[in-house]
């Protein structure tokens, strides 16, 4: 069986405080929030990471689509950051694409 956690969380196997949803797209409050607003937005569809996407695969431009929706329902009018982290070396700790959006408050200019 699938033993992703966000999986699981897109099957409502586990608990998680959603702000959108469509056909394709999940996105949910990071439980660990590294800004006043930290949301995750996943694909439906398990994909590793962003090194796994095909030219073929619209999985990461829905997800940057509903972003902006998200951003735009969460009132961050003055900006917000998407990262996605891909392998060890970036600190991704779970293997099932999501873009994190980071906003409501003046960011740091370092990015690594
Ligand atoms: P990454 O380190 O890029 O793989 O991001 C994984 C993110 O998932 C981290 O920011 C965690 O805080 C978050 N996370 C882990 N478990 C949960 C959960 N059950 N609900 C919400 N967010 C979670
Ligand atoms: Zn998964």
């Amino acid at each position: 069986m699938n033993d992703c956690l966000f999986c699981k969380i897109i099957a409502g196997e586990i608990p998680s405080a959603k702000v959108y949803e469509d056909e394709h797209v999940y996105a949910f409050r990071d439980i660990n929030p590294q800004a006043p607003t930290h949301i995750l937005v996943v694909p439906k569809e398990h994909i590793g990471s962003a090194a796994e996407l095909t030219e073929e695969n619209s999985a990461a431009a829905r997800c940057l689509v509903a972003a902006a929706k998200i951003a735009e329902r969460e009132a961050l009018t003055g900006g917000y950051r998407i990262v996605s982290n891909v392998g060890s070396d970036a600190g991704q700790t779970v293997k099932h694409l999501h873009f994190h959006i980071l906003g409501g408050k003046r960011l740091d200019d370092t990015m690594a």
